[in-house]
């Protein structure tokens, strides 16, 4: 096999190659290409954003603590961009605005088609390549130097068929640890038996009424709208085999994006346990709509305008690396001589099977393992849990961090995700002048080059 692919042509040779154009990924191109690195971005979508489009995620969970931004840099930098285009105010880092205020830094609802230009053109700005339609499928390792395994290319698929990318240093952003996983790396995946949080098909609405909508989340203080499912189940209107719905969020008076809904025992590393989610993700669509127009305020006359090109993954796998970050760091709020990012998000475990879910009082509550941090608490993420183990030239970040399963509820939002990937690309940079050891990196420079370009690293 490693014939065959020793025997495909090169297409592309780089510095730093990123696969997976998900906040991640984008905040690795920017900042490495930032940095002078030549980089290339391969995303199999002809559009940048990951979850947030190709998935249709409708909000960007909170970059703050509750007190102030955490997440600055280049995540800061794209959501403020976007709200800038959008004509809405602009939140101030140090001075914090909750969710329903003016200024807001926190669930900021998100206009996919502004965000995917917005993403273009930083790229374009910054001089990344990007390579969209292409599927990394396969890497091809090379013996390093010193005996340690290195990744000499990757196999792509796309129109022109198969063939290859050679880089000196690789980032996986690709959510499921694509790239990793296909080297050989350990990884976990989802819970103790392997079952993984139920995904969700987010979709598109319009014909709406916000106004109506918050009036009654307002008064009620029913975000998740249990309330009106409650009520659909007295009419023995609800035909859904759980009541865990999470929200709306409006982009306009008229326009909404959904993530409402579950389907359960689901894989996404398996292809077709995928399709067949994206099957039943549409079937749970069509009863929402139902739902919908005839349960909550202001949403009588809404039409479908499109559900996400891919269903939503919360969970698949996390990459084994140098460290392994748990759940005692995270309630303790341990800083790390060696952080790259700091995380303030609760930990967000939706359930992952169908009776848990139907046992459950809220979306989280399946899991039993909600907790939030206090106002102004967060947690660090060392640089370690970037670099998988047994590999010198490969960094991972994003949704597959290296952590303990209930951190990486916390730590796989957006937001997050932007800063673990603006500290991969600066890290593969200057790995660059040492042959690619992402190991030998110096933690001092690393973290002080970040806060020079805007990171907030707590001190
Ligand atoms: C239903 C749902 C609701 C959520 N709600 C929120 C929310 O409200 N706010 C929030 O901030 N976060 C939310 N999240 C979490 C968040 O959207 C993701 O965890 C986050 O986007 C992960 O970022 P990432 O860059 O690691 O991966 P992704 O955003 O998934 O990006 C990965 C990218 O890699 C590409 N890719 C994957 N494999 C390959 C491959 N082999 N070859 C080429 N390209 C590849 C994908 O197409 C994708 O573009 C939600 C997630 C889900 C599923």
């Amino acid at each position: 096999m490693s014939e065959f692919f020793d025997s495909l042509p090169i297409t592309f040779e780089t510095d730093v190659c990123v696969v997976g154009g998900g906040p991640t990924g984008i905040a690795a191109a920017l900042s490495a290409a930032r940095n002078g690195a030549r980089v290339l971005l391969i995303e199999r979508m002809g559009f940048l954003g990951g979850s947030a489009t190709a998935m249709q995620v409708p909000a960007f969970a909170p970059f703050s603590d509750r007190t102030k931004a955490i997440v600055r840099g280049i995540g800061w930098e794209v959501m403020t961009e976007h709200q800038r285009r959008l004509g809405h105010p602009l939140p101030d880092p140090d001075s914090y605005h909750k969710p329903q205020d003016s200024g807001r830094m926190d669930w900021v609802p998100i206009d996919v088609e502004l965000l995917k230009r917005l993403y273009d053109e930083l790229c374009e700005t910054a001089g990344v390549t990007v390579l969209f339609h292409t599927f990394v499928g396969e890497s091809n390792l090379s013996p390093r130097p010193a005996g340690v395994r290195g990744l000499h290319s990757l196999v792509l698929a796309n129109k022109a068929g198969l063939s290859r990318a050679k880089a000196s240093v690789f980032i996986d952003a690709t959510g499921d640890g694509d790239l990793a996983a296909r080297a050989g790396c350990a990884f976990a995946l989802g819970d103790e038996s392997g079952k993984t949080q139920g995904m969700t098909l987010c979709f598109t609405v319009a014909g709406g009424s916000r106004t109506k909508y918050l009036e009654y989340v307002y008064a009620t203080g029913d975000g998740y709208l249990a309330k009106l499912v409650e009520r659909a189940k007295a009419d023995g209107a609800w035909n859904l085999p759980d009541s865990s719905l999470v929200g709306m969020s409006f982009k306009s008076e008229s326009v909404a994006g959904c993530n409402l809904g579950h389907v359960y025992g689901y894989d996404a590393t398996d292809p077709l346990s995928v399709s067949l989610a994206e099957r039943e993700g549409r079937k749970v669509i069509a009863k929402l709509m139902a739902f919908l127009r005839r349960y909550v305020p202001g949403q009588e006359s809404i039409e479908l305008i499109s559900s996400g090109p891919h269903i939503g993954v919360r969970e698949s796998r996390r990459i084994v690396g140098e460290y392994t970050l748990t759940l005692e760091d995270y309630l303790a709020c341990r800083t790390f001589p060696d952080d790259i990012a700091r995380c303030a998000y609760f930990i967000d475990l939706h359930a992952v099977t169908t009776e848990v879910a139907a046992r459950a009082k809220s979306v989280t509550d399946g899991a039993q393992r909600s907790h939030s941090l206090p106002a102004g608490q967060s947690h660090g993420i060392p640089y370690r849990c970037l670099i998988p183990k047994g590999i010198e030239n490969l960094l991972v970040a994003g949704r597959c961090l290296s952590s303990e399963r209930a951190v990486q509820g916390a730590t796989r939002v957006m937001p997050f995700c932007f800063a673990m990937g603006e500290a991969a690309g600066l890290a593969a940079t200057l790995a660059l002048d040492l042959e690619g050891a992402v190991r030998s990196v110096d933690i001092i420079e690393l973290r002080q080059r970040l806060k020079t370009q805007g990171a907030w690293l707590g001190d």
